[in-house]
């Protein structure tokens, strides 16, 4: 028998696809089902935890001609395949328009007027024209006002969602028009798999920047050049050795691996902040299994068969003071302290 010709099917569901908040995009869902959604909204919550996205998605579902029913914890979602969500996906839809700061740093006022005009318009193409204003808190107070009439009272097929990591920089005004959806922190499981999905990352790899990355996929993101495995790697050696042996001239000598080989200083600041913040990062996680909590929340979910042994010579007391001491040795290291000499005094706190 021949077989049926292979057709190629986008299985992106923008809402369906964002890693963590189920329970705000489950919401989110909802009031798009039942066209309940406010049109203004405010997305806050910490960077790179995935508010833009969010937005981008839901302007996705407000103008995909054939959304996906779902009824499931979503009850639509955008189809993520048709024309109109690839081009708002590529940031080409005349009806999704972002805002976003320049290379001042800051949203101008010419810019939030100039938006709110194309506003009036009814959409080109789209059923809603959605503006998103992204790290909408680098408006200055007169742009931020030239926006509040429109907030008050939105064109009827418009979407204003403002989107801020420093929510209280915007004006109480801006802030009291728009309902406020607060995304949180991500797993750190959830963080390595987007790592792994969207970014090439082999599983060693985002686990360890998950680990290092405050449930923060910009975070992640971030730091992409520095050998997080290579420092989770010592961190976890030199808490077992620290585990063993108390000498204090043998431990000393675990002190180099933390700086790394760099020769200069400024590699070795930053290669020795990565170690402490893996070692910090460790020193949590022991602490919970220390107190037999729940092991979700680990942020080394991976290395837990190693970290088990190790928690019994670092038992809750221990660890907590431990990691008292990484936070120390991290703000020497902030105050230029050099790294050997943090390095050194850490490793003998252990
Ligand atoms: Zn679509």
């Amino acid at each position: 028998m021949i077989p049926p010709p292979r057709v190629l099917v986008s299985c992106v569901m923008p809402l369906g696809s964002i890693a963590g908040h189920p329970r705000l995009l489950s919401l989110l869902s909802r009031a798009m089902a039942r066209q309940t959604l406010p049109p203004a909204l405010l997305l806050s919550g910490p960077g790179g935890v995935g508010k833009r996205t969010t937005a981008l998605a839901l302007a996705e579902t407000l103008n995909c001609p054939q959304p996906r029913t779902l009824g499931n914890w979503l009850e639509i979602d955008a189809c993520g395949a048709c024309a109109s969500c690839r081009r708002i996906a590529r940031g080409v839809h005349p009806d999704v328009i972002v805002l976003e700061p320049g290379e001042t740093g800051a949203i101008r006022i010419d810019e939030v007027r100039d938006v709110i005009d194309r506003a009036n318009y009814r959409p080109f193409e789209g059923r809603r024209r959605v503006v998103i204003v992204d790290e909408a808190d680098t408006m200055a107070p007169a742009a931020q006002n030239a926006l509040l009439k429109t907030l008050e009272e939105p064109p009827s097929a418009s979407v204003f969602m403002l989107v801020s990591s420093m929510p209280d920089a915007l004006l109480p005004t801006v802030r009291s028009r728009c309902p406020r959806l607060r995304f949180g922190a991500l797993l750190a499981a959830d963080v390595a798999g987007v790592l792994m999905r969207d970014h090439g990352y082999t599983e060693a790899e985002a686990r360890a920047a998950a680990a290092d990355a405050d449930g923060s996929i910009g975070c992640a993101l971030a730091v992409r050049n520095v050998d997080l495995v290579g420092a989770r790697d010592a961190a976890q050696r030199l808490l077992e050795h620290a585990a063993r042996v108390s000498n204090p001239v043998h431990r000393l000598e675990l002190a180099r691996n933390l700086t790394g080989k760099k020769s200069a200083t400024a590699a070795e600041r930053d290669q020795l902040a990565v170690c402490l913040r893996a070692l910090a990062s460790l020193l949590r996680d022991l602490g919970v299994l220390a107190v037999r909590a729940d092991t979700s929340s680990l942020a080394n979910a991976d290395l837990q068969a190693d970290l088990g042994p190790l928690s019994d010579a670092f038992d809750s007391e221990r660890s907590t003071r431990a990691f008292t001491a990484v936070d120390r040795a991290l703000g020497a290291l902030e105050r230029n302290v050099g790294p050997k000499v943090v390095a050194d005094w850490l490793v003998l706190q252990l």
